[in-house]
């Protein structure tokens, strides 16, 4: 027996449709490329998002063809992502870090047939638009006065002209809501990259997933600042999410620098800001030797890498803002788990707490986890023992884009398919589960895994330190044996010794690292994420003075 309930498909569209009615003045904010602040509404937003939508039917785009973005965060992009996804073609979104070849690469297997980009961009697209040959469009995100003479760029319009002219009414396409939405490269450190392509259901239904309490639990009282990139697995969700709850969008723009987001989280009064650990570095590197306070901002999702635990004490303890630090993937659209404790916790000691805000968290409800030895056997929850995270929801990839053939997933006994992360992790009893390294990344020394995370952790909580990357050097005796790569703060001075020295009494004798070796500055992906392969690269003919 089916139950009476109304069917409606889960859609993109809906969600725009919901914050134009219901929060028709709400606000979207955003520092242009351009140089100025612009602003609007939900109801703007949604009347562009449509005339959009009514531009790629003129162009003639059959559902299901691929628009891609090379943008930062701003309120173009974010129609973008209505007006694309709504109207059923599948939104792109590029990471502009990456290498041009391997942004000429995307753009052609994704086959992308039009492509919008900020004013930033052009030296980029002036680089790659003659190696994409199926691309019929290159839209200038800017208008008219604003789009540079010659550029050479053939088929060149700017987005303003592009949208203007077209009704701001429009029926969306009643979707399958396992239409595809939207797709997004990993960063690929190995090989070509792959991508995941998302559809309507799986994004609506994660957007539910952030909103609540647990997670980000964001609502109309809100304003958010998403610093986490718009091309980065759609700024986590942020955007649509932002649309289902009606608050207020502030976007930076491309002004990431610390001074450029502390005022600008002042002067809109931004409650929560998501963002990488490097991005808050930079934050906190204006914010501590200026002795400032936010006023308003009260929380901040902080992931994408691991959040060092002085991060956590400088926003809990200095700042007053409560760090939300989630853990996810861009398979996972990206949300797996977010660490907020639970009720029985709100009587342990502060000290207790804070070892436990340090792990990744629980997962929230759409994910289902669990830890698996090398035979795929299921691990205890004990908080101790690491094993590789699968991971199994209605929000998590279960093919690659182009590689239908090949099934990526892991199996069980009931015939259930897991997605491994490539994580190695430990879950306490209470669900909390701590990331200790990418399985390529771990430590194996005299059989004993060291976690690279939980060493690099106490680096950064050494005041002259200001990025530390821990990598396994191989040992005759022991396998591996761990080094600590230090960039030091800017004018601080440190030895080897006292570095080691720090370690004491805060690791197991044999985890602590045998050498340090500074650099000027450990080499960042795409993403704002140590690249470890190439800390590698850079450490080649590099000898263990222990080996
Ligand atoms: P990439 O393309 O670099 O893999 P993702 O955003 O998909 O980009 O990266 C996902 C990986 O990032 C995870 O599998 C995990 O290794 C790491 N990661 C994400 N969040 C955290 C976190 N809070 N702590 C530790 N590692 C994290």
């Amino acid at each position: 027996m089916h139950g009476l309930m109304q069917h409606q498909p889960l859609l993109i569209a809906n969600l725009i449709e919901h914050a134009a009615r219901h929060h028709s003045d709400g606000e979207i904010v955003s520092r242009r490329v351009e140089g100025d602040i612009h602003r609007y509404t939900y109801k703007q937003q949604a009347e562009r998002a449509r005339q959009l939508a009514q531009a790629l039917d003129q162009e003639g785009l059959e559902l299901g063809q691929r628009v891609a973005t090379i943008a930062w965060n701003g309120y173009r992009h974010m129609e973008l992502y209505f007006g694309v996804s709504g109207s059923g073609r599948v939104l792109h979104t590029i990471n502009p870090r990456l290498h041009p070849e391997q942004i000429a690469w995307i753009i052609n297997h994704a086959e992308d047939a039009i492509v919008c980009f900020d004013l930033t961009f052009v030296p980029l697209v002036q680089a790659v638009h003659a190696h994409c040959p199926a691309v019929k469009k290159w839209v200038l995100m800017t208008d008219a006065a604003h789009v540079p003479a010659d550029t050479g760029i053939a088929g060149l319009e700017n987005y303003e002209d592009w949208i203007a002219g077209h009704p701001i009414r429009y029926d969306w396409p009643a979707l399958d809501e396992n239409t595809a939405s939207s797709m997004c490269y990993t960063s690929g450190t190995t090989g070509h990259p792959k991508a995941a392509l998302y559809s309507h259901r799986s994004t609506v239904l994660h957007s539910y997933g952030i909103i609540t309490p647990d997670v980000m639990s964001l609502s109309a009282s809100d304003a958010i600042l998403p610093v986490v990139p718009m091309f980065h697995v759609n700024a986590w969700g942020t955007p649509y999410a932002a649309a289902a709850t009606g608050c207020k969008v502030v976007f930076p723009g491309p002004a990431m620098d610390g001074k450029s987001l502390y005022e600008l989280i002042e002067a809109e009064s931004v409650t929560m800001a998501a963002g990488v650990p490097t991005i808050w570095q930079m934050l906190l590197g204006h914010v501590q030797p200026n002795n400032l306070r936010f006023s308003t901002l009260n929380r901040t999702v902080i992931g994408g890498s691991a959040c060092p635990p002085a991060m956590i004490d400088a926003f809990e303890k200095q700042l007053g803002v409560q760090v939300l630090h989630a853990w996810g993937m861009t398979e996972m659209s990206p949300l797996g788990t977010l660490g907020r404790l639970k009720n029985k916790h709100l009587k342990l000691s502060e000290a207790e707490r804070f070892k436990l805000l340090q792990k990744q968290g629980r997962a929230v409800f759409g994910v289902d986890m669990k830890i698996v030895d090398s035979n795929g056997e299921e691990l205890p929850w004990d908080g101790k023992t690491p094993g590789d995270l699968l991971v199994r929801g209605p929000w998590i990839l279960a093919k690659y884009f182009k590689m239908e053939d090949s099934d990526p997933l892991v199996y069980d006994a009931q015939g259930r398919g897991w997605f491994p992360t490539g994580d190695v992790a430990t879950i306490d009893p209470d669900g909390f589960m701590q990331i200790t390294d990418r399985s390529k990344d771990v430590i194996k020394s005299g059989g004993e895994w060291i976690s690279s995370i939980d060493v690099e952790n106490i680096a950064m909580g050494h005041p002259a330190v200001a990025m530390a990357a821990c990598i396994g050097m191989p040992h005759p005796k022991w396998d591996e044996r761990p080094i600590l790569v230090v960039a030091l703060k800017p004018g601080e001075d440190v030895s080897k010794e006292q570095l080691l020295a720090f370690y004491e009494g805060k690791l197991a004798k044999w985890q602590i690292p045998d050498d340090v070796v500074f650099v000027d500055a450990i080499p960042l992906g795409a993403t704002g994420k140590m690249l470890k392969t190439r800390i590698r690269e850079l450490l080649q003919g590099y000898r263990l003075p222990t080996a």
